[in-house]
Order: C-alpha cells, then structure tokens, then sequence
C-alpha cells in the first residue's frame, strides 16, 4: 500500500483519487478552498440554483466507467442522467432557427434539411461521416491511452479526412475548422453550428484544425446528458465514491509546495510549513500552479508537449426568473453572433476583451431541483471571453452581462420583466474556484496542429509525480478530466508499461 497525495480536489483528480484507493492505496486530497469539484460549482439563492461550471455532461460512459471500476453502485443509482433532447437549438444571425434532435443522424439531417434548405443536412450528415473517421483514427491516442512518447506521430498527421477543394486551379484540403466549414458545409449557417463547437470549448476555429471535427462528432454520437439537479450531482457522487473508497479530503489546505527526496517526488508542503509526506504526489492544477510547486525541478522531459493554445474563459450569467419555463423550451439555445469575425477578434485576437456581440448559450433545464416552485425558472447564459487578469473590469463585465442579457432575449420572451435577479460570474471567479490565472478552462487534447493542441503526458520526468485533470492528457472538459484520472491511476497502479485503460 502507497501513500498518495493528491493536489485539488476537481474531477480529474477525484476520479483518479478513487481508482487508487480501490487498488489498495491510502489516498488524501489536499484542496485549497472549502470544496470538492474545482470547476463543477454550484450556486443557490432564494431556492433557486444554477451550476456556475459545466451545465451538460457528454461521454458520460467514462464516469459509468469510474463508477463499474469503484464500487458496486452504478453511475446511474448515484445520480439521475437524462438524455438531452433536443440536443440543441440554434438561432443564426439571419433569423433561421433549427432543434436537432439527440444522438439521430437522420433526424438531424432531416432538421437541417426543412430549416437551412434541401442539401444542407445531407452536407452536415456527410461532414459527421468525416468527422467519424477522425474521432476513430484518434481516439484511443488521444482518450484512452497514456499519451504516446512519439506523440508527434499525432502532431504530425491529420486524422481529419477533408475533401480535396480547387481554388486557383489548385487542389487543397482544409486544414483548420475554419475551412472545412467554408469549403465543405458552404453555408454561414453550417459553418456558425460547426465553429460554435470550437468556440464553446474556447477554440478559435481558425486556427483549431480540422481534427477538432471529432467535438461535433462526439456529442452527436454519443449524446448530450443532463444530470438532474445539475451537474454540480456530478461532483457530489464522484466525491461519496471517494469517501466510501476512504479517500481521505483536508479541505482548506493549500500546497504550496512539492517535495522531493533522492530524486523522487516525496510529499506535499502547505502554507503554513507542514508537510504530509507521500510515496505518489497527483497534481490536478493549472501549469502555472503547478509550476510554482516544482519550482526549478525539470518536471517535463525534453521535447515533452508544452500545451500552447491561446487560454481561453467563460463569463456566465445566472438568471433568476418569475413565472413558469414554458414546457416546449429547449434545455439549450446556441443564438449565434452576427459578427463571427468580430468576436473571434475579440476573444482571440491581440487586444483581447469580451466579444460586443457574443455567441450566447442559454441553458433552461426543465428541472423542479433548481427552482423555489413550478412559478420561477432558473437560466443559465454562457459566453466564450479570454482569459485575463486584469484587463477587465467588474464594471465592463456588469456591461458585457447586459449584452448577454439583450442576446438571450430573443429566445427567452419577456425576459427582463421576469427577472427577479441575476448574478455574474467572471473568469476572476472561475480563477478563484480552480486556481488556474485568469480563470483560463483548459480544451480538450486535439491531433494534428504540430501538437499545439496537445496537453503534457500524466507522467513526469520526476519519478512519483503524476498530473491530471484538464491541464494534462487528454486535456479538459468532464470525460476528458475523468479519463485523466484513469489513466493516472492506471499509471501508478500498473507501472509505465500501462497502455490503456479499455
Ligand atoms: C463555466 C464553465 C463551463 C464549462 N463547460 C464545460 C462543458 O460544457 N463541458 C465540459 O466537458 N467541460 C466544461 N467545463 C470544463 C470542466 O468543468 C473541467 O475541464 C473539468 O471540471 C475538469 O476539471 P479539473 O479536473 O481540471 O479540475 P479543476 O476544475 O481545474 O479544479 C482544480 C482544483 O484544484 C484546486 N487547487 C488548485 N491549486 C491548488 C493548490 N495549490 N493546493 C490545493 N488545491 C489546489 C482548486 O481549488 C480546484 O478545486 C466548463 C468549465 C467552466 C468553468
């Protein structure tokens, strides 16, 4: 038995806590604020309650998987999962409106088809073919095994099968998500679905390249999932799983620093200068925290995977509402901005700041939990804003909320004269909840790109220090993370001969 500490107490880090210790390790989380689930947070007020973090689950097989492997309940006696359907709906600047229907290729091609014009689901359905294709050529790589030492086999390679398109009498194939939108779905339409894929996992999709398809495709396969209460149930059952495994949490405990002894990891070291000394240490923080821990310790081997992309936040905005959801309401609206240019600009561009005229996620979960009565109606808005310290203010978000609010008033009737009260949460929120600077939210890991949209491996060049969750592979996101935490476990449990945890 193995003394395991493990730093943060977010999803990645939990599903690893709890593998290890049902493979017979005495495991602790140390977690700096008084809370389990780092990102995954609630918020209540006047009996109503909103998630502040993730409001939909995809994948959830992984968390099933977590569930089989920790304990003799199944995912689905320990939170209450419902299949999201529609999946989406989605407002485009011109006015068009389409309900794709969950998990149906033939129902989503037929939406697309009476809403966009004959042909444009028969382009989107051909796309998800693609998109197929490249989720199955990466997806053992990318989700399910460590990351590879010859990583660079997927920087390299382009796993994304784009069809051949003449322009200026020469042959190209798109190589970023940008122009597979332009050059193979050919509707501003389309291309405002597909790039909000990117966008909603804080990619810029001219620069994400195509291999970034298998986002679309991942949740059109395998479905969009609520969990009823909110996904905050999520946290709440992977952290009972843990604690029945006997994890142990220290809450309030802030580790400032990692110990090493003979060229190993050793232990952790808090604030206040007491250590608790390990035989594993499992950091589930940004790289920056992380950084500071190991500091002057080669933790990442040469031509180890720096993860390069332009960070990227979320300012959410939760609105508390008189009167009844009405019953046809979609749990989520994507209205899409007019100015794709323009906010890409913004968010990603050299001046970054919120976007004037965002794409906005309205999120209305038809679910008694999370409102005071049958009266009132919680709604969740979600916009994609950099990450930044500084550059905005609480003034300028207080603003940029107020946009939100316009935007989700043409999907939301009558908005203003139902809202009772609202609430803003700012990337400073998200920093303080997670710890990562700017309250940046890691991507998913994505091939191709010269590894740019790779995250660094589990393992570390110092023996006995493992990471996980969204900053390490296969990067971020709730299956992601939770696969980390396979992986991890499968690592220390295993040895570094683990390959896989399928
Ligand atoms: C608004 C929002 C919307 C999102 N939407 C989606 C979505 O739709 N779909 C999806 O899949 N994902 C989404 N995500 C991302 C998802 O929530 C995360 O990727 C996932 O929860 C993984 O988290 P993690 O394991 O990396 O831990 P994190 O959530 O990053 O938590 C890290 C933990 O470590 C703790 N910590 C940090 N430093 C220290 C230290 N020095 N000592 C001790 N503890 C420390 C922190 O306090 C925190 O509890 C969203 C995130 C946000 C914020």
């Amino acid at each position: 038995m193995a003394r395991i500490a493990v730093i943060g107490a977010g999803m990645g880090a939990m599903a690893a806590a709890a593998r290890l210790a049902v493979a017979g390790h005495r495991v602790t989380v140390y977690e700096r604020t008084q809370t389990y689930g780092g990102s995954v947070r609630r918020l209540e007020r006047d009996g109503f309650s909103f998630d502040t973090g993730p409001g939909l689950l995809s994948l959830p097989a992984v968390y099933r998987d977590l569930f089989l492997k920790t304990g003799k309940e199944p995912l689905e006696d320990c939170v209450d999962l419902v299949q999201v359907d529609p999946s989406s709906r989605h407002v485009f600047a011109d006015g068009t409106q389409v309900s794709l229907p969950n998990a149906s290729r033939a129902g989503v091609v037929a939406a697309l088809d009476e809403a966009l014009g004959a042909g444009a689901g028969g382009r989107w359905g051909d796309f998800l073919v693609r998109a197929r294709e490249a989720w199955d050529r990466t997806r053992r790589p990318l989700l399910e095994e460590p990351l590879w030492p010859n990583w660079q086999v997927l920087a390299d390679r382009e796993p994304y099968p784009a069809v051949p398109h003449k322009r200026l009498l020469r042959t190209r194939r798109a190589a970023t998500l940008a122009e597979v939108a332009a050059w193979e779905l050919r509707d501003p339409r389309l291309a405002a679905l597909l790039e909000g894929h990117a966008l909603a996992h804080g990619l810029d999709p001219r620069v994400a390249p195509a291999a970034a398809s298998v986002l679309p495709y991942l949740e059109h396969a395998f479905g969009t999932w609520y969990v009823r209460g909110g996904v905050r149930e999520l946290a709440r059952a992977v952290h009972e799983r843990c604690l029945a495994r006997r994890v142990e949490f220290v809450l309030g405990a802030e580790v400032t620093r990692l110990l090493e002894k003979d060229g190993r990891a050793a232990g952790v070291e808090f604030a206040d200068g007491m250590v608790a000394e390990a035989d594993f240490v499992v950091a589930g923080v940004a790289p920056a925290v992380l950084n500071r821990l190991v500091a002057g310790t080669a933790i990442r081997g040469a031509g180890e995977v720096q993860a390069a992309r332009g960070p990227a936040s979320r300012l959410t905005v939760l609105l508390a509402l008189r009167g009844a959801r009405p019953g046809d309401s979609a749990h989520r609206t994507v209205v899409h901005t007019a100015d794709r240019d323009g906010e890409l600009e913004s968010v990603f561009g050299p001046a970054p700041g919120p976007a004037a005229s965002p794409t906005v996620t309205v999120l209305r979960p038809g679910d008694p939990g999370l409102v005071p009565d049958t009266g009132h109606e919680a709604v969740t808005l979600t916009a994609t804003v950099p990450a930044e310290e500084s550059r905005s203010t609480t003034e300028s978000f207080a603003r940029h909320a107020e946009d939100m609010i316009g935007v989700a008033e043409r999907v939301v009737p009558d908005l203003r004269d139902r809202l009772l009260w609202h609430v803003v949460r700012t990337p400073a929120d998200l920093a303080e909840a997670t710890g990562a600077e700017g309250g940046a939210v890691p991507a998913p890991s994505l091939a191709a790109a010269e590894g740019r949209m790779l995250h660094p491996s589990n393992s570390t060049a110092l023996p006995g220090l493992f990471t996980v969750g969204g900053w390490s592979h296969p990067g971020g996101g709730l299956p992601h993370a939770g696969m980390s935490g396979a992986l991890v476990a499968g690592l220390i449990v295993e040895g570094p001969e683990f390959r896989g945890s399928q």
